[in-house]
């Protein structure tokens, strides 16, 4: 069997760190493994509408911001098809007919919909698009025939209420569907990258990022103005380091030669961790080095991202070829998918018997 990757992201803004540790990076690994048959990569402007239907104009400047920060994090054109959801009409027919084997309990029922329509305050009003938008994922993995689906831990139930859908389908039509799996970061702190502001998620959508793009001086001012332990008032006091945003941070951007650069009285994370906790550390250290670390890690996806900007044709042009390719391949999954519910009707000669 191909092994196939898909996944992608909703150009609802441009892209944070969050995204970076939590599949940016996998994805780029995944991509250079060489293990990998086809790669698809989406940016999903179709499900990022179903929630910002009144602006259709912030989604559609944002598919540049995505593609841009996919290539400055190292996705290769050469290697991935980045492609547009809204090119690939076949998806909303995939999405129509996966819709009749799904509920509306289940969805329902669903923590990743349930915790991002309270979010939005859609409790009285949810758009039935965004209701749904877990059935059109399925269709976009699906699709693809992909086997391996790279994301943040917030998209397991949607992987989740994926595979039930394959094994519907298959059960009902026949073996057609390929079942995915999840590929999630083994670095812990990257499963779900905290907000600045100590919320549970940095997201697009709660404006608490540092984004790929920002400039050497946001990214200081965030760091510092960043949540820590609120009960950490003096230097002297002990600290937690469990649930404090910028020792998150730290599990999942430091690393040891950053010590020897940036702060030597230390030779790793375990020593300045152990110094927090006994107490007589205080939090602008800390964050000091946390920003020197920020600047390391973010400063050459920055430079690339500026290379590729000064090249917007050449960047239009990756996402018409990846979009092409896409394309062929979601409508030949169609073929398989529509031949066996048996509504291939001019395919079929039987249908006049
Ligand atoms: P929005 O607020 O518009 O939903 P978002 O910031 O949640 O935006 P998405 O485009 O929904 O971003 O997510 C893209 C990918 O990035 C998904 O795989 C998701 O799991 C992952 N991701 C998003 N936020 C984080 C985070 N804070 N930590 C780790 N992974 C994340
Ligand atoms: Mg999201």
């Amino acid at each position: 069997m191909s092994k196939i990757i898909l996944t992608g992201d909703r150009p609802t803004g441009r892209l944070h760190v969050g995204h970076y540790v939590g599949s940016l990076k996998e994805r780029v690994k995944l991509q250079n493994s060489g293990k990998f048959d086809e790669i698809y990569i989406m940016i999903a402007d179709a499900q990022a509408l179903t929630d910002n239907a009144e602006h259709p104009e912030k989604v559609r400047q944002n598919i540049m911001n995505v593609a841009l920060d996919y290539l400055a994090c190292g996705i290769d054109p050469e290697k991935a098809n980045i492609f547009i959801q809204s090119m690939v009409p076949e998806l909303t027919e995939f999405t129509f007919y996966y819709m009749n084997l799904v509920t509306v309990s289940r969805v329902q029922r669903n923590p990743t919909v349930k915790a991002e329509i309270q979010q939005r305050n859609f409790e009285a009003s949810i758009p039935v698009g965004f209701f749904c938008y877990p059935i059109s994922q399925a269709a976009d993995i699906t699709a693809f025939r992909a086997t391996a689906v790279p994301v943040g831990e917030d998209q397991l139930p949607m992987l989740e209420q994926c595979k039930e859908i394959v094994h519907k389908f298959n059960s009902v039509y026949g073996e057609t569907l390929t079942e995915p799996e999840i590929i999630l970061p083994s670095n812990k702190a990257c499963l779900r990258l905290p907000g600045i502001d100590g919320k549970a998620k940095m997201s697009k959508s709660l404006g608490n990022c540092i984004y790929l793009s920002d400039e050497p001086e946001d990214i200081k001012k965030k760091v510092m103005s960043m949540f820590t332990d609120p009960n950490h008032l003096r230097v002297e006091d002990p600290g937690q380091v469990e649930g404090n945003p910028v020792f998150i941070y730290l599990d999942a951007f430091c690393k040891d030669e950053y010590f020897a650069e940036f702060l030597p009285d230390y030779a790793n994370l375990d020593e300045l961790k152990a110094h927090y906790q006994r107490g007589g550390l205080g939090d602008v250290k800390v964050k000091k080095f946390l920003n020197n670390v920020m600047q390391a890690e973010l400063e050459p996806i920055r430079a690339r991202r500026k290379d590729w900007e000064s090249r917007k044709t050449d960047v239009y042009d990756i996402l018409k070829a990846g979009t092409e390719v896409a394309r062929a391949k979601a409508a030949q999954t169609l073929h398989d998918v529509k031949d066996a519910m048996h509504i291939n009707y001019f395919d079929d000669a039987d249908l006049l018997k």
